[in-house]
């Protein structure tokens, strides 16, 4: 039989992941009726983390086109490996400052702005006085905890009048992870009254990034306009490099 003898490769198919991808889309599909909102109101981010750049070219051939990363160096060998691809890259983890200025060389988007050091690193410098510009999210810290990401929700506004400041970050809008010791629709639900607040800011950051794996159906309920989903497509991630 022919299919004996084909020699495993390091592209070798997941064979699950287009019916992971497939399920994932059904889902979002029957979240956006459930929540009376049209479908093509809803980003899907594919969260790529710590899986090789085959995977992620896998992923553009079933017609994915944003993807999400959280470590700056793996994200960047990875778009570059992929530049071929029509790829809306979006950086969704912590940054330093240092790196930021690096991240907007392939980053479409950051996710993740929760401090002032890293907005300004984004800001025109006598250096670079035109740098990229790309699309921005103030991460909001839902949890009570100030030690996890995001910024407290009453400093949101703060945040996104310094990003607007900056005038190389178009501000889309708010990005949270929903607390792992609270319904997530409640968390999304004041997500959502932050992002009201936000919007009367700047009119057009209407955007919610909100939703993993295990509550897009909830944060789709509650707004999001962006969803993160990782493992229910990917299967498992490998251990962090
Ligand atoms: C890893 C990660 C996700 C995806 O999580 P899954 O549970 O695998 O869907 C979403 N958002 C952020 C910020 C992440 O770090």
């Amino acid at each position: 039989m022919v299919a004996d003898t084909r020699l495993p490769s390091a592209s070798s198919h997941d064979d699950g992941l287009e019916a992971r991808l497939a399920s994932v889309r059904q889902g979002i599909t029957d979240a956006a009726r459930a929540a009376g909102r049209p479908v093509d109101e809803l980003t899907l981010v594919v969260v790529t983390k710590y899986h090789p750049a085959s995977l992620v070219r896998e992923l553009a051939t079933l017609g994915v086109t944003h993807v999400g990363e959280n470590r700056h160096q793996e994200a960047q060998a990875k778009a570059a490996e992929l530049a071929d691809l029509p790829l809306t890259w979006h950086f969704i983890g912590q940054l330093q400052s240092k790196k930021a200025r690096q991240a907007r060389r392939y980053a479409h988007v950051v996710q993740s702005l929760d401090r002032s050091s890293v907005v300004d690193a984004f800001a025109p410098t006598e250096a670079e006085p035109a740098p990229p510009v790309i699309d921005g999210f103030v991460q909001v810290n839902l949890t009570g905890d100030p030690g996890r990401g995001g910024v407290q929700p009453d400093a949101v506004e703060a945040m996104a009048e310094r990003v607007l400041a900056t005038g190389t970050i178009r501000l889309r809008g708010v990005m949270a992870v929903a607390p792992l010791d609270e319904e997530p629709r409640a968390a999304f639900a004041r997500l959502r009254t932050i992002s009201d607040r936000v919007v009367t800011l700047e009119a057009r950051a209407t955007d919610i990034s909100a939703g993993m794996s295990g509550d897009y159906a909830d944060a789709v309920l509650e707004g999001a306009t962006h969803l993160r989903i990782g493992t229910a497509i990917t299967g498992n991630r490998p251990a962090a490099p």
